[in-house]
C-alpha cells in the first residue's frame, strides 16, 4: 500500500519556483529520505505533503487523504517535526507533550519518550529555557508522541551532539519497527545510509534520482581507488595493462590505483602471483556523498560560470 503519493508537485513563492515537478511514493513501513542541496525544495515538499502549505499544482495523498481538504483526518495520523515549533515560551516540556498526546487515542509513554531523548531532567523546564539541541529533541518528541502512522521529520538531527544523534536514530528505528512510515529530510549521508530504505535526491526543485542509498552511491559512476605499499618492487606496466586499471600513480613507496569493475580482485590476484604483499591496503568505494556531489553538481557549476562572467 502506498502511504504517501506525491505526483507532479509544483510550488512557487511569487516568481520563484521552489518545486518544479516532484513525484514519488512511499510504501507502508518505509523510511524514505529526501536529500538535496540547500534551497533544493525539500522543506517545501514536506510542508506540502504535511498540509502545512498549499501546493500550486500536482496531487498529494497521505493515507489516501488530501492533506489540505481533509486536514483534520490526516492530522490524527500524521506527526510532523517542525523546524520552528511556535510553542509558547512559558509552556513546560511535559505540558507540551501532554497537550500533543491528548489529541491522540493511543499516545506514547511520555516519561519513556523523555528518557529516550535525554530530556527527563528537563521535564519541568519552560520551552524558552531549552538549548537549541533540546528544543530540537522536544520537536521530535512532539512529532512522535501521538504514535502516528506517518512521521515527517525535517532535519532530524541538525544541531544535535553525537550522543543525541545516535539516540534519535534509535528512536526512528523503534518507530519504524512499530510499523510507522517515516519521511525524513536530511543533510547527513551517514543518517540516510543508516536509516533510509530509499532516498529521493532533489536538486533545484526536481527529483534527480530515487533509489536505495547503496543504489544511489553506485550511480555516481565514481571510480574505485586503492592504495598500498608493495612489499617488493612491482612491474608497473603489468599493472597498467590490467583492464580494470585506469590510472597508476606513485607517492613515495605507496602505489595508488584507480579503476573500475573488480579492481581490487584483479590487482590483488596479480600481486599474489608475483608474491608481493599489499601492505597498508586501503580501498575507497563510491559513497552516497559522491553520488550527492556528482548528481547535484549542475546548479552550482552554473552558478560559478555565471559568477565568472
Ligand atoms: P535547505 O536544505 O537549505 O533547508 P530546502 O531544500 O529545504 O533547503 P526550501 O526551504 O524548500 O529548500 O526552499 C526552496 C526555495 O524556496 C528556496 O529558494 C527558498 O529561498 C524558497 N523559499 C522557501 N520558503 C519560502 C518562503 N516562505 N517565501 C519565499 N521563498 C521561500
Amino acid at each position: 500500500m502506498k502511504v504517501i503519493e506525491v505526483e507532479h508537485l509544483h510550488k512557487r513563492y511569487g516568481d520563484d519556483i521552489a518545486v518544479h515537478d516532484v513525484s514519488f511514493s512511499v510504501g507502508e513501513g518505509e523510511v524514505f529520505g529526501i536529500l538535496g542541496p540547500n534551497g533544493a525544495g525539500k522543506t517545501t515538499t514536506v510542508e506540502c505533503l504535511s498540509g502545512l502549505r498549499p501546493a500550486d499544482g500536482g496531487r498529494v495523498r497521505v493515507l489516501g487523504l488530501d492533506p489540505r481538504s481533509e486536514r483534520a483526518a490526516v492530522r490524527r495520523q500524521l506527526g510532523v517535526q517542525l523546524q520552528e515549533s511556535g510553542l509558547p515560551d512559558r509552556l513546560r516540556v511535559r505540558e507540551a507533550l501532554e497537550l500533543f498526546a491528548s489529541f491522540h487515542a493511543d499516545p506514547a509513554d511520555i516519561p519513556e519518550l523523555l528518557d529516550r531523548l535525554g530530556l527527563s531532567d528537563k521535564s519541568a523546564a519552560r520551552h524558552k529555557s531549552l538549548s537549541g539541541g533540546q528544543k530540537q529533541r522536544l520537536a521530535i518528541a512532539l512529532a512522535v508522541v501521538g504514535r502516528p502512522r506517518v512521521v515527517v521529520l525535517d532535519e532530524l538531527t541538525t544541531g544535535l551532539d553525537p550522543h543525541a544523534r545516535r539516540a534519535t536514530w534509535d528512536l526512528v528505528e523503534q518507530i519504524r519497527d512499530q510499523g510507522a512510515t517515516v519521511v525524513l529530510v536530511t543533510h547527513f549521508m551517514e543518517e540516510a545510509e543508516r536509516l533510509c530504505d530509499r532516498v529521493a535526491l532533489i536538486d533545484a526543485g526536481r527529483i534527480v534520482a530515487v533509489d536505495t542509498p547503496a543504489g544511489l552511491a553506485g550511480r555516481a559512476g565514481q571510480e574505485q581507488r586503492m592504495r598500498f605499499r608493495p612489499s617488493a618492487p612491482l612491474d608497473e606496466a603489468e599493472l597498467r595493462a590490467l583492464p580494470e586499471v585506469t590510472t597508476l600513480a606513485r607517492h613515495g613507496g605507496q602505489v595508488e590505483l584507480t579503476g573500475t569493475g573488480d579492481l581490487v580482485g584483479a590487482v590483488t590476484s596479480l600481486l599474489a602471483r608475483r608474491r608481493i604483499i599489499a601492505a597498508d591496503l586501503r580501498v575507497d568505494q563510491a559513497t552516497l556523498d559522491d553520488a550527492f556531489v556528482a548528481l547535484t553538481g549542475g546548479a552550482h557549476q552554473t552558478g560559478r560560470a555565471d559568477d565568472a562572467r
